[in-house]
């Protein structure tokens, strides 16, 4: 019997969580705070940036906003990232990119100070998670942890140490936000670890690994990329991807909204109903890691907080 893996339960779990560290911070007299930066208007980033700012209403921290036009100088946006990293009331920074072309990324993110670095963008935090020293994961793939160290607890009862020790772990996507860091927390916790990408899949190679994987962490962003013929019986599946695509009739045609426009869903990379029956257990889209994701950014920014007070 297969196990959807109720990733939203799994993140308003982390909320509570979350909400009592927050006040136990309060009563020592500090409060937690998120500043994102988004230089510009980006659609995406501005989505982002309101989630971010509900999410610390929520919990309690402090949210600074800064939202310099996309025209600021290169060197403008170097001071505000001085003034973030000066001010106590922000324990975490978040640039929000895209920045405009004429922005460096690197410069702005060298310039974060590694201790309010919550999502591991630093060169300096990356490097810390290769070597398995104590960091701030990235949000996504340390969600998808997050996920498995419940499951391995709450669903097979097993300690998650013993879960990992071993375990074949293939990961399909190898960006530096998610595949490879995915891929870094895997082998720190002594999985059997396998990164693939596009070009295992260009050489016909991908089935090979991933029918190996007890554990396949996908994260390509193409939807229907892995179907029953890539996963192992009895497999774990965690299904980071996230895509819009059109909602198709019994006939391959696109079915329209009332405006006369193709309606469209979000799925992941996994195609679900035709994968689900062979696994062990699955994370569906949406609904899935997506749901934990956020929790673990506030969960980083509770951590610099503690570090920035020397409660850690
Ligand atoms: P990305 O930067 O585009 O990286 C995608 C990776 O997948 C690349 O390493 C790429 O390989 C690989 N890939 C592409 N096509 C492939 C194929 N046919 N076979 C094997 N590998 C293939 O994307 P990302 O930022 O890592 O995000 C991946 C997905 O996760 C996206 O759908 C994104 O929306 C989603 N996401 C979800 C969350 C969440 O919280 N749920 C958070 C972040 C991202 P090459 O580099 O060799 O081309």
């Amino acid at each position: 019997m297969t196990l959807v893996i109720d990733c939203v339960a799994i993140g308003d779990t982390m909320m509570q969580e979350i909400i009592e560290e927050v006040k136990t911070l309060k009563s020592k007299g500090i409060t937690p705070g998120i500043a994102t930066l988004l230089v510009g208007d980006d659609f995406g980033s501005r989505m982002y940036r309101g989630q971010v700012e509900r999410f610390c209403e929520e919990v309690g921290f402090n949210y600074i906003n800064e939202n310099p036009p996309a025209d600021i100088p290169e060197k403008d946006v170097i001071e505000v990232v001085k003034k973030l990293n000066a001010d106590s009331a922000v324990s975490g920074i978040l640039p929000l990119r895209p920045f405009p072309e004429h922005i460096s990324d690197t410069a702005v993110i060298n310039t974060i100070d590694v201790n309010k670095d919550i999502d591991c963008f630093h060169p300096f935090n990356m490097g810390k998670l290769a070597l398995g020293e104590p960091t701030f994961p990235p949000a996504t793939p340390a969600a998808v942890i997050e996920i498995l160290e419940r499951y391995a607890r709450e669903v097979e009862k097993v300690d998650p140490k013993d879960f990992f020790e071993g375990a074949e772990i293939v990961v399909v996507g190898h960006s530096n936000i998610v595949g490879k860091p995915a891929a870094f927390l895997a082998l720190n916790r002594n999985a059997t670890t396998t990164v693939t990408h596009v070009f295992t899949s260009m050489k016909g190679n991908l089935a090979q690994h991933t029918t190996n994987a007890d554990i396949l962490i996908v994260a390509a962003g193409k939807a229907d990329l892995i179907g029953p013929d890539l996963v192992k019986e009895g497999a774990i599946v965690i299904d980071v991807g996230i895509n819009r695509v059109k909602v198709l009739d019994e006939n391959g045609q696109p079915v329209l909204n009332e405006k006369g426009k193709p309606k469209s869903k979000t799925v992941g990379d996994v195609s679900f109903d035709a994968v689900k029956d062979k696994t062990k257990a699955i994370t569906p889209v949406p609904g899935g890691v997506g749901s934990v994701t956020n929790r673990m950014l506030i969960k980083n920014a509770l951590k610099a907080c503690r570090i920035q007070n020397n409660l850690l």
